[in-house]
C-alpha cells in the first residue's frame, strides 16, 4: 500500500486544484480560500465545471451540498450530474452556480423558531476552505445553511463568524508584538475520538442501544475494567482490522488519522488525528464518525459513539486540542524563548485564562447533552465544575509576577514582562493532570468535557469567541500605551490577581476541590437543565452580538433547540425502558417465576423432606421486584404526560431533570437486581458480559 498516494484521493485538495485549474482561476480561488475575500460567478463556474470532471473520472454521479444542521450530525441531498439533451441523452453537467448554492427544503431541520414552517426554504453556501470530496459515489460541497431572511441554521457559519472575530482581534495583538507578516491568525484543533466497539449481534439484540444508543438496563459484569488491562492493551485481531480499514478511508478522504489505541473500559478504544485549522477539523471529525460506523458495520461490528453506553463502566468522550496559529506557522501558544515572544505567549495565555473565568457558563453548556450529564461529574471524566490547568512551573511563574518575586524554579528573578526571559517551561507528556477540564499541554489546552457524539463545532464557537473578546480588550489597552512593556506587564499581572482562581492544579475529582471551587465562587452546573437556560444571560448575548457570532434571536433558539433536544432523548429512554420493561424484562422474569413455582411443585410430589426454600424464596424475591418494576413504568408514563405540559423547554428539561430521571433510575434498579437473580435461559437480551467481551 502506497499511503501517500492513497492519501486525500477523494479529495479536492490543492494539489488537484492546481493540476485541474486554468492558473489565474487557481490563484483567485486560493486568494479565497486563503484570505475569505468572495469568490466571483466566472471563477465558480471554472470550478465548479473541473470539479465534476475530477468527480465523474472518479465514478461520482451525483453531487451534494453537505451541511451541518443544528441537529449535530451532517445532512445532505444528493442531485445527479444528469442533464438531458435534445436527442434523448443526458451529460454530466454542474454549474458554477450549483456548486455556490443550493436549495434544500429546510422545514424539517430544528431551528428552534426561527424559521416557521410556512417559510420553509433555507438555502446552503459553498465554503471554500473546506475541501470537497467524494464519499459513496456523490460529490460532497461543504457548505453553510441558512434561512432566506439570512438567520444561520446551521453549526458551520457561527464557527467560521468564531474564526473570523478571533483572528481579528489576534492580529492587533501580533501587530503590537512588531509582527507585520502575519496575515492571519487562525485557531487550530486535533479532537480525539472515543468510542466503543461491539459484536453486531449484540448491538441488534437491544432495543435500547438500537433506539437510545446506549443501553438503559444491565447489571454488572463479574469483570469490568478494574483490573486496567484493557488501556493501552495489545487489540485484538477484528479489532485491529477495523482500524487498518478504518485508517485507509480516512486517508482516502484527506483526514490524518494518526493514533490509535484500546482506551480503558472493554471493548473501548481511541483514536487522533493530527491538529488542523478548526472549521476543517470539525467537518473531518463528523466525516470520522459516520466513516466508524461504516466501517465497523462491513465487519459486523457496531461501533458506538454515545457518552455512556454502559453505567458503571467509562464513558466515551472526545479531548479538543485547541491552539491558535498563524499562517506563518507560528502557534501563538507556544511559550518561545525570547523576551519578546515569552510576552506575547503570556498575553494570549491571560485571555485564555480570563476568558476560561468570565464564561464557565458558555464553556459548560457548550458540552451540555443528556448524554454528557453521565460523565461529568462522574469521576471518569472532568467534573461539571469549569476549572484550567496550567502546570506546576506555569504556576510558579505567575506567582512569581504577582508578588513580584523570585521565580524560585530557576533562581531567577521574573521581574518585566517583554523584558526579562521565562524560565524554561518543560512540554511534559508525563505529569499530565488528567483530571481536569481544560489543561495546558506545553503548547495548546485539551478542553476535555466534550462528549464523544459532539460536533466539536459548537465548544469550539465558545473558545474562540470567548479568546476573541478578551483578546479585544487587551488590544484596546495596550494599543494606547506609550511604554508597551509597562502596560504588558500591566495587563498580565492584573489579570493574574483577578482571575488565578480559575487556575486548580490539584485534583478535580476529589470532594476537597467541589469545596474549594464553591469557596472561589465557581459555578456548578450540574446537568444540561442548569447549564443550558445561561445560554441567554445578558451579558452571553453582549458577546456574541460584540463579537458578530450571533445574535439575540439566534442564541435563544440555539438554546430552545438544546433543550427541547434534552427533553427529547429522556423522552425516547423513558419510552423504550418502558417498552422492554413490560414486553422484555416482565413476561420474562415471569416465565422463570412460573418454572420456580413447577419446580417447587414437582419437589413436594416427591416427599416432604425435599428442600424448597431456594425456589420460594427466589419466587418471592423476584415476584416483588418485578411487580415493583412495572409499576414503575406506570409512574413514568404519567410523568411523560405531565413534562407535555410544560410549554417553556426550561422548564420542562428541569422537570425530566429532577423528575423523570430518578424513577427512571428506580425503575432500572428492579430490573438490574432481577437480572442478577433470573437464570440465563430466560434472560431476554444479552448481558453486560455478553457485549463488552463481544469482540
Ligand atoms: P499528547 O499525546 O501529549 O496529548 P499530542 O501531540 O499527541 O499530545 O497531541 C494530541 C492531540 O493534540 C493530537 O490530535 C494533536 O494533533 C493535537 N495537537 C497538537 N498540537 C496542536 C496544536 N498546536 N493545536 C491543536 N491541536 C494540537
Ligand atoms: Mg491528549
Amino acid at each position: 500500500m502506497n499511503v501517500p498516494e492513497l492519501f486525500g484521493e477523494n479529495v479536492f485538495n490543492l494539489q488537484v486544484m492546481q493540476d485541474k485549474l486554468p492558473k489565474e482561476v487557481f490563484k483567485s480561488l486560493k486568494k479565497t480560500i486563503d484570505e475569505g475575500t468572495p469568490l466571483d460567478a466566472g471563477v465558480a463556474s471554472v470550478v465548479a465545471n473541473a470539479m465534476k470532471d475530477w468527480a465523474v473520472e472518479k465514478g461520482a454521479t451525483h453531487y451534494t451540498h453537505w451541511f451541518q444542521p443544528m441537529t449535530g450530525i451532517t445532512a445532505e441531498k444528493h442531485d445527479s450530474f444528469i442533464n438531458p439533451t435534445k436527442d434523448g441523452k443526458v451529460i454530466m453537467d454542474f454549474s458554477g452556480k450549483e456548486l455556490v448554492v443550493g436549495e434544500p427544503d429546510a422545514s424539517s431541520f430544528p431551528s428552534g423558531g426561527v424559521r416557521a414552517t410556512f417559510e420553509a426554504r433555507g438555502y446552503t453556501a459553498w465554503d471554500p476552505t473546506s475541501y470537497a470530496f467524494i464519499k459513496d459515489g456523490t460529490l460532497c460541497i461543504p457548505t453553510a445553511f441558512f434561512s432566506y431572511s439570512g438567520e444561520v441554521l446551521d453549526k458551520k457559519t457561527p464557527l467560521l463568524k468564531s474564526m473570523r472575530a478571533l483572528n481579528k482581534q489576534a492580529l492587533r495583538i501580533l501587530r503590537l508584538f512588531g509582527n507585520t507578516t502575519a496575515k492571519r491568525v487562525y485557531p487550530t484543533v486535533g479532537a480525539e475520538q472515543e468510542y466503543f466497539l461491539i459484536d453486531r449481534k449484540m448491538y441488534d439484540a437491544r432495543k435500547d442501544l438500537v433506539f437510545s444508543g446506549r443501553t438503559l438496563f444491565g447489571a454488572k459484569p463479574p469483570k469490568g475494567q478494574e483490573l486496567e488491562d484493557h488501556y493501552f492493551g495489545p487489540i485484538k485481531t477484528r479489532v485491529s482490522e477495523f482500524m487498518h480499514d478504518l485508517d485507509i478511508e480516512l486517508w482516502k478522504l484527506g483526514i490524518l488519522a494518526k493514533t490509535k489505541h484500546n482506551e480503558v473500559a472493554p471493548s473501548q478504544h481511541e483514536l487522533a488525528p493530527i491538529f488542523t485549522i478548526t472549521n476543517v477539523a470539525s467537518d473531518q471529525n463528523q466525516l470520522m464518525m459516520e466513516t466508524m460506523k461504516k466501517v465497523a458495520a462491513k465487519h459486523g461490528l457496531y461501533c458506538l459513539l454515545h457518552e455512556k453506553p454502559f453505567a458503571g463502566v467509562n464513558g466515551s468522550g472526545k479531548h479538543n486540542n485547541w491552539s491558535m496559529s498563524t499562517d506563518t506557522g507560528i502557534n501563538l501558544l507556544d511559550p518561545g524563548s525570547t523576551p519578546a515572544e515569552n510576552g506575547q505567549f503570556m498575553l494570549f495565555l491571560m485571555a485564555v485564562v480570563k476568558a476560561v473565568d468570565e464564561y464557565q457558563d458558555l464553556l459548560r453548556l457548550s458540552v451540555a447533552s443528556a448524554g454528557n450529564d453521565h460523565r461529568l461529574g462522574a469521576n471518569e471524566a472532568p467534573p461539571a465544575i469549569v476549572s484550567m490547568y496550567i502546570g506546576e512551573e506555569l504556576a510558579g511563574v505567575i506567582d512569581a509576577l504577582e508578588h513580584e518575586v523570585k521565580y524560585s524554579g530557576k533562581g531567577k528573578q521574573v521581574m518585566k514582562l517583554g523584558v526579562d526571559t521565562l524560565p524554561d517551561l518543560p512540554k511534559d507528556t508525563t505529569d499530565r493532570n488528567r483530571t481536569s477540564p481544560f489543561a495546558f499541554t506545553g503548547n495548546k489546552f485539551e478542553f476535555r468535557m466534550l462528549g464523544s457524539t459532539f460536533s466539536i463545532a459548537g465548544p469550539n464557537i465558545i473558545v474562540n469567541t470567548i479568546v476573541a473578546d478578551e483578546l479585544r480588550q487587551f488590544a484596546d489597552e495596550l494599543e494606547g500605551a506609550s511604554d508597551f512593556n509597562t502596560a504588558l506587564h500591566d495587563v498580565v499581572v492584573k489579570t493574574i490577581k483577578e482571575h488565578k482562581r480559575i487556575i486548580f492544579n490539584g485534583n478535580n475529582y476529589t470532594e476537597e476541590w467541589t469545596k474549594e471551587a464553591k469557596k472561589r465562587g465557581l459555578l456548578n452546573l450540574r446537568n444540561s437543565a442548569e447549564a443550558l437556560p445561561h445560554f441567554a444571560d445578558k451579558k452571553n448575548i453582549e458577546l456574541f452580538k460584540r463579537n458578530e457570532v450571533f445574535t439575540e434571536r439566534e442564541v435563544t433558539s440555539r438554546m430552545d433547540i438544546m433543550l427541547e433536544n434534552y427533553c427529547k432523548v429522556l423522552t425516547i429512554e423513558a419510552l423504550t425502558m418502558i417498552e422492554m420493561g413490560k414486553k422484555d424484562i416482565y413476561p420474562a422474569v415471569n416465565s422463570y417465576i412460573r418454572d420456580l413455582c413447577a419446580t417447587v411443585q414437582d419437589k413436594k410430589a416427591l416427599g416432604k423432606d425435599i428442600d424448597v426454600s431456594v425456589e420460594e424464596a427466589l419466587v418471592s424475591k423476584l415476584s416483588s421486584a418485578n411487580s415493583a418494576m412495572y409499576a414503575k413504568t406506570g409512574d413514568i408514563e404519567k410523568l411523560l404526560i405531565e413534562a407535555k405540559m410544560y410549554e417553556d423547554p426550561a422548564k420542562a428539561a428541569k422537570f425530566f431533570a429532577e423528575k423523570v430521571i430518578p424513577v427512571m433510575q428506580e425503575m432500572r434498579a428492579y430490573a438490574d437486581e432481577m437480572e442478577m437473580n433470573t437464570a440465563k435461559q430466560y434472560w431476554p437480551f444479552p448481558t453486560y458480559g455478553d457485549i463488552l467481551f463481544s469482540v
